[in-house]
């Protein structure tokens, strides 16, 4: 790899998100390392990236970064994210959100390196503030089926916070809120690989709850531009800040299962199941700041993002 170009180092970076990230760091002219586990991520999500300043390594986060002569940024997007995978996962998740954080922020300090660190609106929990902002704390469950991701995301912050404090690191925290594409698994778990996947399979679509609950769907892409620009950002702008990323396009979840029908044009039914524990009633982000901040919000519609993700898993289901 050239030495000319910035150094990326991306965790996590053969999934869904991490992917197409390292594309786009490519694109942006970084020579890129991806350190993954492949537990949920794919070596086929990178596949089609060809490049010489790509180097993909096989590595666990929960151990001490390999030696590298430079890195000039961090970005730490390790972690399983389905919530099928809090339970049969639930040790992994937590460890990569607290051991893993703590050995990317080491490196950042090692390396006087910028760091990147994803965390989640799972942070806010089960949402009693609405529209989520940046300075809500939330409300989340210490000890419920999702406390592994929400509090390891928390207190992945929450190191963060220390490593800034204490060491004057430059750290930028991304808030992503659901976001969807080409990519994800289709036995991912989450709503729409889930919804999609039974569509093109003439299954009925399941709906958890009486599916009134909500989310905000955000296309890979405008997430992704997201990271870049809090990435690119000058220091003074957004060291030490967490930034919501998504959409503000809500829909309950059973609309959602009517919009996926009409893209697929199937006439598949809808199924109801019983909604898991803890699972958030409302969730849309306020992104004044990533507005005012990085001139930054999402373009694709929910309609346009699901054909194009649709498209990809044609060629998958
Ligand atoms: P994903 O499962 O597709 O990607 C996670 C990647 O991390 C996978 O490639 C997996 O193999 C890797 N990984 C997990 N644990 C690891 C470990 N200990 N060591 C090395 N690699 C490990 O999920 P995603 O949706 O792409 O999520 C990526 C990041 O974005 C996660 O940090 C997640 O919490 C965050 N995020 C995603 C969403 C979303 O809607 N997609 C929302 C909020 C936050
Ligand atoms: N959901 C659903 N059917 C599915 C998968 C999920 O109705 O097959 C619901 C889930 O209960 C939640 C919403 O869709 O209310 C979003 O779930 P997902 O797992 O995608 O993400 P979450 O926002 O819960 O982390």
């Amino acid at each position: 790899m050239s030495k000319d170009r910035p150094h990326a180092v991306v965790t996590g970076g053969g999934g869904f998100v991490g992917s197409h990230l390292t594309e786009s760091l490519l694109d942006a002219n970084r020579r890129v390392t991806v350190l993954d586990n492949f537990g949920s991520g794919r070596p086929e999500n990178l596949a089609s990236v060809e490049s010489d300043h790509l180097e993909v390594r096989e590595h666990d986060i929960c151990d001490p970064l390999p030696a590298f002569t430079d890195v000039d940024e961090l970005y730490h997007f390790a972690s399983r994210a389905s919530p099928e995978d809090f339970a049969s996962h639930a040790v992994e998740i937590a460890l990569t959100n607290s051991e893993g954080t703590r050995n990317i922020l080491d490196a950042a300090r090692e390396h006087e390196a910028k760091a990147i660190l994803a965390s989640t609106s799972e942070i806010y929990g089960d949402p009693d503030v609405h529209p989520q902002h940046e300075q809500y704390n939330g409300n989340v469950n210490i000890r419920g089926p999702r406390a592994p991701y929400d509090e390891g995301k928390r207190f992945s912050e929450a190191l963060a916070v220390a490593y800034e404090q204490q060491y004057g690191i430059d750290v930028r925290t991304v808030r992503i809120f659901n976001t969807y594409g080409p990519r994800m698994r289709t036995d991912d778990g989450r709503v729409i690989p889930n919804f999609l996947t039974q569509a093109l399979t003439d299954e009925d679509l399941t709906v958890y709850g009486d599916g009134t609950q909500t989310r905000s769907f955000c296309y890979v892409s405008d997430l992704v531009r997201g990271i870049l620009a809090v990435a690119d950002a000058p220091p003074d702008r957004v060291a030490g800040e967490a930034i919501n990323l998504g959409s503000t396009d809500e829909i309950e979840i059973r609309a959602l299962a009517a919009r996926v029908l009409n893209v697929v044009e199937t006439d598949a039914a809808l199924t109801y199941e019983s909604l898991p524990q803890d699972d958030p009633s409302q969730r849309r982000p306020d992104i004044t700041k990533a507005k005012e901040l990085l001139e930054w919000e999402p373009k694709v519609t929910l309609e346009e993002g699901l054909r194009r993700t649709l498209e990809e898993f044609r060629k998958r289901v």
